[in-house]
C-alpha cells in the first residue's frame, strides 16, 4: 500500500508529487518541499489538514 500527495491538490500551481509507505514518511518530505519550494517555513494546523485531505492512498 501505498501513500501519493500531490502539490497542486492542495491548490497550488505546482508539479511535486511524492509517494510512500505511510503517511508519516511522507509528512518530513512535504515539509522539506513547502520550505524549499514554497518558502512555507511552519505547517499551520490548517495547511496541514488541507495536506492530508490531499493525501491518496493507492
Ligand atoms: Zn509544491
Amino acid at each position: 500500500m501505498a501513500y501519493e500527495f500531490k502539490c497542486k491538490d492542495i491548490g497550488m500551481d505546482c508539479g511535486f508529487d511524492v509517494k510512500a509507505d505511510s503517511v508519516d514518511e511522507l509528512i518530513p518530505v512535504i515539509q522539506a518541499h513547502a520550505k524549499n519550494a514554497h518558502n512555507i517555513n511552519e505547517i499551520t494546523p490548517e495547511l496541514f489538514g488541507k495536506v492530508k485531505a490531499a493525501i491518496k492512498q493507492d
